[in-house]
């Protein structure tokens, strides 16, 4: 264990740090790595963001990330890099399975591990803690580390402020989940006092679809959506063909399932896309419904109430049929 004294006095002197994230890293997932690396190499420390994997290119447009080591292209670099590293921080994860292969040399790694996160049931892996599942984004959490653990808000320059905002604009959907607290306008109107431009954010990350990205939408809702009225759920399908046809590449997908839910009445909607090696599964719900319960029981996943995810080594079909099957179990909740 590492108390805040010590992690404190450790960063007080240049540090070989890594800075990792959970598997295909979302808005957050880079938000929060990013703004944290943007705050550390301006204190003189030898900083590197190494990604389990690739990530959606409307995230491409951040400060530093030209930086980024993704590890699935450099995997002897990336692992030097864990292996000798003083200080790992990980940032919207807290299971080593979420980073994949990565995972074991993380914790192989005699380095100090920080966990900065806000999903449930954290693993034992970490030695420093700054974990709050009220959080609505990890890059909220960095926030905080930041400006109030080590108290230098000073260090938030336009480039961390435009990170953060950008983790907590994606992660709260753009504030609109209930964790987008008061607390958390107040955060994001001082980073936007910090430098944060919050309509080219939104632009760059919201309006910035491919051709193909924005038909292949308009393919799911037209052909691939179904509203089971009974259950209020609402599921698109997706197979490997469909996605090479739109041309798809990694975040193409993100935020289709949003569109189900948005069907009046629907609690739950369910994205299910047959992947090259197995098939995932994205669930979104409303209010008190339990979407990770769904993905922990039945698809070795997890994740938020309302946002959450697994996967399925068995056929789309497959998937798709035993997803149905689940729904009577929780229908007086969905039908409430
Ligand atoms: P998405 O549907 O956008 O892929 O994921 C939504 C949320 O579900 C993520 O923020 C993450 O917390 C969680 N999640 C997605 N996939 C998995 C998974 O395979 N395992 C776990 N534990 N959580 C997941
Ligand atoms: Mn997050």
């Amino acid at each position: 264990m590492l108390t805040l004294t010590e992690l404190k006095s450790l960063l007080a002197t240049p540090q070989k740090i890594v800075i990792t994230t959970h598997h295909k890293p979302d808005g957050d997932a880079m938000g929060s790595s990013l703004g944290l690396y943007g705050y550390l190499i301006q204190k003189g420390h030898h900083v590197t963001v190494v990604t389990p994997t690739d990530y959606p290119v409307f995230l491409h447009w951040m400060p530093n990330n030209s930086d980024v080591v993704i590890f699935t292209d450099e995997k002897e670099k990336a692992a030097k890099l864990v292996e000798e590293a003083a200080l790992i921080f990980c940032c919207d994860f807290n299971t080593l399975s979420r980073i994949n292969e990565l995972g074991e040399l993380v914790r192989a790694s005699s380095a100090k591990k920080v966990m900065i996160d806000h999903h449930l049931e954290p693993e034992d892996f970490d030695d420093y803690r700054h974990w709050d599942i009220n959080a609505c984004a990890a890059a909220q959490l960095v926030y905080d580390f930041i400006v109030n653990q080590l108290e230098d808000e000073k260090g938030i320059n336009k480039d961390v402020a435009t990170c953060l905002y950008t983790g907590i604009m994606t992660d709260s959907a753009s504030f609109r989940f209930p964790l987008a607290t008061s607390n958390v306008y107040r955060i994001a109107a001082n980073l936007i006092d910090l430098g944060a431009e919050h309509w080219k954010i939104h632009q760059l990350v919201y309006d910035n679809a491919s051709e193909d990205r924005l038909r292949f939408l308009g393919y799911c809702l037209s052909n691939k959506l179904e509203v089971l009225h009974e259950f209020n759920t609402a599921v698109i399908t997706v197979t490997k063909d469909e996605l090479a046809k739109y041309n798809s590449t990694t975040g193409d997908t993100e935020g289709v399932v949003n569109y189900a839910l948005s069907i009046n009445g629907i609690r739950l909607a369910a994205l299910i896309i047959e992947r090259t090696d197995k098939v995932k599964l994205s669930l979104r719900s409303t209010g008190d419904f339990p979407a990770n319960e769904i993905c922990k029981k039945y698809f070795s996943g997890g994740g938020h109430r309302n946002a959450a995810g697994g996967a399925s080594d068995k056929s789309l079909t497959e998937v798709v049929s035993e997803f149905k099957s689940i729904l009577p179990e929780y229908k007086n909740q969905l039908i409430a």
